[in-house]
């Protein structure tokens, strides 16, 4: 090991231990608790992150009747709602989501958009930056009490709010409203409509027929908390929904040849169905494979011609924040019950829909995926309590409760890419895991994305890794954080950033929490310890509204850890992990003896000599020096070594040795190596510090270290470690798991860290590597039909 080597004397009378802390003006302690950012506990949200004893919500039930329009691609709908005031204030007002408005044409989506030109420009890139032509958005025909009694109301953009007659008195008021609305449907993959990115339709040219997710599609309660009072910031387009739980009855009407996949369970399958169909559902239920319902060959026939008549289909759905649906005379339908441990389900129906557009591959995996996720999800969070769960195919990705819509579509010639296989699978398991955050763990999407997002994220690692050993994650494991957290601050923002404010917000809403709550459960606090808290936060806000501090809370009061530290840091700001391992010291115990000493030091001497270049250059160039050429000079000093061994020294050594207590007595004869560490946080960041120490001797040891080392310094700090054996190189962090953004120093000696490109050009493509849309099954397929493939 190339490292300085130290001599350490051991003092006679016991070792002394004098230490100096560097004077740290507390408040800017990493370490200090967060006492300011979190809100003063209360009544309602306690300081141990649960539900407190008056803590209170809100509830809004739907009765709804809606019809869509397959002709004009237009949605018809009037409901009742009944909201429950169960907060302790009197309400005169009460405020409604009008999320269709975010493609009206006087929209601030469209005007707040920020955007530039540039030379090159396809035509769908300028029309999606100038185009508000399209005449979207909700159109209220009334607003009506029970009796019918027409009520005041103001439309600000996305938000409506409703003057009530009465006051809605606290604790037991409820009120009852009557909407009837319409609204065109939005075209899904045209971008300038797709400010909200989520709903609409899609249009086959092929066939001539329409596939419909509808979404955000009836007037919704806002909701009114302990926190926000009423949560009615605009709906822009990227912050999500801030929703209030309910029971909803919905009877949609649509063209008779259309089959309809939505949130809750049908209650007329008899009106709908046909028997074969219903057949196959029931043996679906204690099926080990997924069952086709509606098969491709008969989805294909169906695409043919239009039915002119219609159909209702009737929906129940309890204790759920939102309603979804999807309709089309295109889906093929599959089914799989599935048992979940601890669910008040007995059979919960994991189902896909999807157009022959998405076969193979939908048919294939969809199903399974939804199962698979159910299973992980309950494992790590709450037995999944929602009697379906259902993937449609929409080439998109997004979530309602027990319905998602995601993407997936094969090739024409039903290959597809690695890449295509692992995003759709990624994706329907990411919006299924949406059912548990936010759609029963209910957070306000409204203001932070984190919370849904990142949680989902995090779990959607956990089973994706559970789906198959080498599944090539891309958000989760600590490494793949590290471009992101050493990027421009300027591009960055903390986590704790309101929904709309977000840069990047993939890597900041999605990856960031992600990791760190990986980090979290592998580095910081344990599997045991995170997943018993993790659980434990999901069990108290099942069918409730946390907010940030209700997790920060609960992780700390059900594992035991002070996990401030890492809040503050990962989630307040933007600080990254950068801790350089600055240098290794080596020190022996001077052992005093002069055998050892002095033959030791002799020969240092002689190295010394052999090394120095004037030396040797005299030897060769000079024949004589002064005290050669006249001994009369020399002295004793000329014949004295220093290193010979005499009679005295052994004397003193003898002293010295007999008055080492037994402590100093054992130093000497274990005869250990002793290394110091130095530290330093350049990142800002503080981290656990995780160190592999290779022996001389090819074996190697790991230790890991708290973060809490850092307590009286977070930015210069060194620690002693002793071995046996010596060492030939320390490593930081040998296995990537603190997202350290230079590992460079995290090497002692030094170690060249060949960069990204070269490893690209030494790895090349692969699993883990970029396939820039390349698809081998295709490759092979060809292969195959030529002769060439193996056998
Ligand atoms: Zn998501």
């Amino acid at each position: 090991m190339k490292s300085t080597r130290q001599l350490i004397t051991l003092l006679v009378f016991g070792l002394s231990c004098a230490t100096l802390f560097a004077q740290q003006n507390t408040d800017q302690s990493k370490f200090r608790q967060l006492g300011v950012e979190l809100p003063t506990p209360n009544t309602y949200r306690t300081a141990s992150g649960a539900p407190g004893e008056d803590y209170w919500q809100q509830r809004a039930d739907y009765d709804i009747k809606v019809e869509l329009d397959d002709d004009k691609q237009r949605i018809i709908g009037k409901e009742t709602l009944t909201y429950y005031n169960n907060s302790p204030h009197p309400l005169s007002y009460i405020w409604i989501q009008l999320d269709q408005n975010v493609v009206d044409p006087e929209s601030n989506t469209y005007k707040t958009k920020t955007n530039k030109l540039s030379e090159k420009m396809s035509a769908v890139q300028l029309n999606a930056m100038v185009d508000n032509s399209f005449d979207g958005g909700h159109k209220i025909e009334y607003v009506k009490d029970a009796l019918g009694k027409a009520l005041k109301y103001t439309i600000n953009k996305t938000m409506m709010r409703v003057d009530l007659p009465v006051t809605l008195p606290a604790k037991s008021g409820k009120v009852v409203l009557q909407i009837g609305w319409s609204y065109n449907i939005n075209d899904r993959l045209n971008p300038a409509l797709a400010a909200d990115g989520r709903g609409g339709y899609e249009f086959f040219p092929e066939d001539g027929n329409y596939l419909y997710t509808i979404t955000q599609w009836y007037p919704r309660m806002a909701v009114y908390d302990d926190y926000n009072g009423w949560q009615h910031k605009q709906f822009l387009g990227q912050g999500e929904f801030t929703l209030v739980f309910g029971n909803f009855q919905v009877a949609i009407t649509v063209p008779a040849d259309h089959i309809i996949a939505a949130t809750g369970v049908l209650q007329n399958p008899k009106d709908v169905l046909t028997a074969e169909q219903i057949r196959r559902f029931e043996e679906s239920k204690t099926a080990s494979k997924p069952v086709v319902i509606v098969s491709q060959e008969e989805a294909t026939e169906k695409e043919k011609t239009k039915s002119k008549e219609k159909k209702t289909w009737i929906y129940k759905a309890e204790n759920v924040r939102d309603f979804a649906f999807g309709s089309s005379r295109k889906y093929i339908w599959d089914a799989l019950g599935v048992k979940i441990d601890g669910s008040p389900v007995p059979t919960v129906m994991a189902m896909s829909y999807y157009p022959k557009e998405a076969n193979p591959l939908y048919g294939h995996l969809s199903t399974e995926a939804v199962a698979h996720t159910l299973r992980v999800y309950s494992k790590h969070t709450i037995p999944y309590p929602y009697p379906t769960a259902i993937s449609v195919e929409a080439s998109n990705g997004m979530e309602y409760p027990m319905i998602c819509f995601n993407y997936g579509r094969p090739e024409k010639d039903g290959t597809y890419s690695e890449r295509v296989k692992y995003g759709m699978l990624g994706v329907i398991i990411h919006e299924v895991g949406h059912n548990f955050f936010p759609m029963i763990v209910n957070s306000d999407e409204r203001q932070w994305s984190w919370m849904d997002e990142g949680l989902n994220t995090f779990c959607q690692f956990l089973a994706e890794q559970e789906w198959m050993r080498d599944y090539p994650s891309g958000r989760g494991p600590a490494r793949n954080i590290v471009d992101y957290m050493k990027a421009d601050k300027s591009v960055q923002n903390p986590i704790m950033t309101n929904s709309e404010s977000i840069i990047q917000f993939g890597a900041n809403a999605y990856a960031k929490p992600a990791t760190g709550l990986n980090i979290l459960r592998e580095t910081i606090m344990g599997r045991e310890l995170f997943d018993y808290a993790f659980r434990e936060y999901a069990r108290r806000w099942a069918f409730k509204h946390p907010t940030p501090s209700d997790l920060f809370r609960t992780m700390e009061d059900a594992s035991g850890v002070d996990l401030d530290w890492f809040w503050r840091g990962w989630f307040y700001t933007t600080d990254n992990v950068d801790i350089s391992l600055d240098e290794v010291t080596e020190f022996r115990l001077d052992t005093k003896n002069p055998d050892i000493e002095k033959t030791l030091a002799a020969k240092a001497a002689k190295e010394k000599l052999e090394n120095d270049v004037t030396y040797q250059n005299n030897k060769r160039d000079l024949a004589q020096v002064a005290v050669e050429r006249n001994p009369a000079l020399k002295d004793f000093y000329n014949s004295y070594n220093p290193n010979d061994i005499t009679p005295i020294d052994r004397e003193q050594y003898k002293q010295y040795i007999s008055g080492l207590d037994e402590k100093a007595k054992m130093f000497m004869e274990k005869n250990q190596h002793f290394y110091q560490l130095d530290f330093s946080n350049i990142g800002g960041l503080v981290m656990p510090l995780i160190l592999k120490f290779e022996f001389e001797d090819g074996t190697s040891t790991v230790q890991r270290i708290p973060a809490e080392i850092w307590r009286l310094n977070d930015h210069k700090i060194s620690k002693v470690f002793a071995f046996e054996k010596a060492v030939k190189q320390v490593i930081l962090d040998p296995q990537l798991e603190t997202a350290d953004v230079d590992i460079e120093n995290n090497y002692f000696p030094r170690k060249a860290i060949p960069s990204r490109f070269e490893l690209f050009k030494t790895q090349g493509f692969g699993r883990n590597g970029p396939q820039n849309g390349s698809n081998p099954m295709q490759q092979a397929k060809q292969m195959e039909s030529k002769g060439q493939g193996k056998n």
